[in-house]
């Protein structure tokens, strides 16, 4: 198979097609007399899917570059309550106010245990939607030429749509 990303020849095991979903919408307006303003509701009207093959290679690397990213984003903010909190215990804040200090570092530093493990979940478990990403940045320009949206699959079936 041809990626479309790198355009290299691969294996067929060596990456999946991603979908995206592209058709017309359609906007109706209805009047709520009691509110006195119109409700403007777009429905989706999906024409058809594509699938668009990018190799693993193609998406890893874009994985990669977002774990990176998300531990860019994490390590100052660990450093920074990490470094409040050495500097709590070494000189403690008199009272009455230790005790709000207190609790506030708890927290942050609970909050930052369980933040970059939702994140790495999040990257994670998102690796399908990496890859229609990348294909939805494939080809966005042009397929908006000739319709109203272009969405991945992922995107399309959370606005409520079951494919
Ligand atoms: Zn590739």
């Amino acid at each position: 198979m041809l990626c479309e990303k790198c355009h290299r020849e691969r294996d067929d095991d060596n990456g999946s097609y991603y979908q995206l979903c592209y058709g017309f919408t359609e906007k109706s307006a209805r009047d709520i007399w009691w509110a006195n303003t119109r409700e403007i509701t777009t429905t989706y009207k999906l024409k058809d899917r594509e699938g668009v093959w990018i190799c693993d290679p193609c998406v890893n690397l874009r994985y990669n570059l977002a774990t990176i990213g998300a531990w860019l984003v994490l390590l100052p903010l660990i450093a920074l309550v990490l470094g409040f909190v050495i500097a709590l215990i070494r000189d403690p804040v008199s009272p009455p106010s230790s005790f709000g200090f207190w609790c506030f570092s708890c927290c942050t530093s609970g909050m930052l245990i369980i933040f970059p493990i939702w994140l790495l979940i999040w990257v994670r478990g998102s690796r399908t939607e990496l890859g229609e990403n990348l294909a939805l940045s494939l080809r966005k320009k042009s397929m908006k030429r000739i319709y109203d949206f272009v969405m991945t699959a992922s995107r399309y079936a959370r606005l409520g749509h079951g494919l």
